[in-house]
């Protein structure tokens, strides 16, 4: 085969894998598709892959294949181990390496170019190499570091209050400063490894300060942002080592964590800036002077009244949260519902954006019980039809039901789209203890006069209702 004619299959292929890429994405828009979308998508990678081993002739097998077998070890171990739960803090780590990985190519790329350089076999580093080299660089390393404070926050190995240093963004701001200027030496006189080497640690360094601020209620948002950091990181890469596939694939990446990062800070009522300042969640409102979580009077029943409540209603939605994925009650859920649809009660679930810890966490949740997907509303489609229903269900969620994010102005959750539960003629709350949410604040939900409390762990909560529901003649 001519050369050229190489070169436009191995571009007809890197064509082949960025649609498939686009696809994927597309398809796992939706629990339906979604598994179809991550078959397209690891179909895309295995092309890109290949291609490029097969056409850059730079490789010895030796390394690709142990790093193949280490990497696939360790993947496999981790998706069979990482409970839901776990999810976010393993999307964070995956985003950390990914980062990671593309400032270690883009570093060693430009090493590369510079010992030619150094033994005459090349005239000089092109400057635009040089110049995105140092941007992947310091982003890849921001990303590692930044994920990895995320991975601790959420995992609880680091404080999840937000660390709000002495001066910080004055420090931030040198630390830019400092990257931008040695990297702008760097690119005319590039033959300074100890300072290329400087470039990735201030990144690093960087990253940490930037996310330590950050509160724990936040993390998803972060993880987010960072993910399409390590996108923007890739494509970069992709462009020291002219790899068009990689700069797709990166930028597909960017963009579409982009987006999620934009949809979640809508769904949170919080702007990009408010997140990345930090500070949210890191009072309570006892801390503010207000009555501490439970000291308001409140309603508790028995499995056997929310049994009696649910068997004679005619309508129900449930409103799952984090800790129905901490239970994994989905199961008992779908039971539940069952149940109470073979008594001719309508059920739906209503789940809001974000709910869980991560952007469709409660999807997954409920198609893994085989909850028809046509059951499940968006907060948009829910809102209206609390009104409408007899029971709310609020189990594990907390949060996502606040109304002071409707009604209380002091509220730091005020204007955040919420689940309106309380406008259902009854609610019936699933949880252990009167405890608050993620965002530490307490919720007025729990105390009106329709809200019934029914305490215990999710799962046990709903196996007892299906055992009481069953009992209702
Ligand atoms: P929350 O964290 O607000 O509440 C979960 C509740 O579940 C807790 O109050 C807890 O109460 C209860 N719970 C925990 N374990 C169990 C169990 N085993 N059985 C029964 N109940 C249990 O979760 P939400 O889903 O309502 O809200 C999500 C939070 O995450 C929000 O603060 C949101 O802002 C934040 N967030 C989510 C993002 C996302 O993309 N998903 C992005 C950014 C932030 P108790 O201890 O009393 O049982």
């Amino acid at each position: 085969m001519s050369e050229q004619a190489t070169i436009n299959l191995i571009n007809g292929l890197y064509i082949v894998a960025a649609v498939l890429f686009i696809l994927g994405i597309k398809f796992l828009g939706s629990p339906r598709t979604a598994r179809r979308g991550n078959a397209l998508s690891a179909l895309a990678m295995l092309i890109a892959v290949g291609v490029t081993l097969i056409s850059e002739e730079i490789v010895e097998f030796e390394w690709i294949i142990l790093g193949v077998v280490i990497g696939s070890v360790i993947g496999v171990i981790l998706a069979r181990t990482v409970q839901m739960t776990g999810m976010p803090q393993m999307v964070a780590v995956l985003n950390g390496f990914g980062g990671g990985g593309s400032a270690l190519v883009a570093a060693a790329e430009f090493m590369r170019v510079n010992d030619l350089v150094r033994t005459g076999d090349l005239s000089a580093v092109s400057e635009d190499v040089a110049a995105i080299a140092l941007f992947s660089t310091a982003l890849g390393a921001l990303t590692l570091t930044g994920s990895l404070v995320a991975f601790g926050k959420l995992q609880g190995l680091v404080t999840t209050r937000p660390l709000m240093l002495p001066a910080r963004n004055i420090i931030n701001a040198l630390l830019g400063i400092a990257i931008i200027a040695i990297s702008v030496y760097l690119v005319f006189e590039p033959n300074n490894p100890e300072l290329y080497a400087l470039v990735g640690i201030l990144g690093a360094l960087f990253g940490i300060l930037l996310v330590i601020p950050i509160g724990g209620a936040d993390m998803p948002v972060v993880i987010s942002l960072l993910n399409s950091y390590s996108g923007v990181a890739a494509a970069a890469t992709g462009f020291v080592l002219n790899n068009n596939i990689l700069i797709v694939a990166g930028a597909v990446v960017g963009a579409s964590g982009l987006i999620l990062t934009r949809i979640m800070t809508k769904a949170m009522n919080r702007s990009l800036s408010n997140v990345m300042l930090g500070g949210f969640g890191a009072e309570s409102s006892s801390s503010t002077g207000g009555p501490a979580p439970g000291e308001r009077p409140y309603r508790s029943v028995t499995a056997e009244d929310a049994a009696m409540i649910l068997g004679y209603s005619q309508s129900v939605i449930f409103v799952p949260g984090y800790g129905l994925a901490v239970a994994q009650a989905q199961h008992a859920v779908k039971e539940l519902a069952s149940l109470l649809q073979e008594r001719g009660i309508t059920v739906k679930y209503a789940i809001h954006p974000v709910a869980g810890r991560m952007p469709g966490h409660m999807n997954v949740l409920l198609a893994e019980a085989d909850v028809p997907y046509d059951q499940l509303l968006d907060l948009d489609q829910s809102n209206p039809e609390f009104e409408r229903t007899d029971v709310a269900v609020v189990i594990g969620a907390n949060d996502v039901t606040n109304p002071a994010a409707r009604t209380n102005p002091e509220s730091p959750i005020y204007g955040m789209p919420i689940l309106n539960v309380d406008k259902a003629s009854q609610v019936i709350v699933l949880k252990r203890s009167m405890a608050t949410g993620f965002s530490g604040i307490d919720n007025d939900l729990f105390y009106l006069d329709n809200t019934a409390m029914y305490f215990g762990d999710a799962k046990k909560s709903v196996q007892d209702l299906v055992s009481e529901v069953r009992e209702i003649e």
